[in-house]
């Protein structure tokens, strides 16, 4: 026979119905069973990426991170994250991040691991040079001198992530070191 309008009007409402009836909530319960987080570890931080500061729980087993999500009871993101904090999970647990600290020598076409400490100490070491070379201590105009204490040797840039109390402690350093090119990404 053939398919008339009105058979397969008749015919989709019909199948409606049977969609209708089958999604009644079923006893195969989809939301009643158990959290895939319960038993584990939970606590709580604010996620690094951005100053919105969006409030997140980590849940952790035998010291490892297994889950993060945000933080329902957080007053800035209410349990919200955008895909950057939802990836964080990633971040923690990632095959390809770097843990420990990669050097290449100037000159040098290799990378070489370094502890941590050798690090902090280079760095230091250079900063500490960079600022002696060039520092200004005065600087004269229209034959005057004036009192600058100025590094013009270095720059520093800090990034969105940072909240008021590093941007605050960023900035103090910053001006200890004599620093005077003291920018901010979100200003760039
Ligand atoms: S990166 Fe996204 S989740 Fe993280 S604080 Fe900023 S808005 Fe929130």
């Amino acid at each position: 026979m053939g398919v008339t309008r009105r058979n397969f009007l008749k015919g989709g409402g019909i199948a409606a119905a049977g969609l209708a009836v089958s999604a009644k909530p079923a006893s195969a319960n989809v939301d009643g069973g158990e959290l895939r987080t319960k038993g584990l570890q939970s606590s709580t931080t604010v996620c690094p990426y951005c100053a919105v500061g969006c409030g997140m729980i980590v849940h952790t087993k035998d010291g490892r991170i297994v889950n993060i999500e945000g933080d329902p009871e957080h007053p800035i993101n209410r349990g919200s994250l955008c895909s950057k904090g939802s990836a964080l999970f990633q971040v923690a647990n990632n095959e390809r991040r770097l843990t420990k600290v990669q050097y290449r020598a100037p000159g040098s076409d290799r990378w070489e691991e370094k502890p941590w400490d050798w690090a902090m100490e280079r760095i230091a070491e250079l900063m500490k040079d960079s600022r002696d070379r060039n520092f200004v201590k005065t600087e004269t105009r229209d034959g005057k001198d004036y009192l600058v204490n100025r590094n013009e040797g270095m720059a520093f840039l800090g990034a969105a992530a940072l909240d008021n109390e590093e941007c605050y402690l960023w900035g103090k350093f910053a001006r200890a070191m004599g620093v005077s090119y003291l920018e901010h990404q979100a200003r760039i």
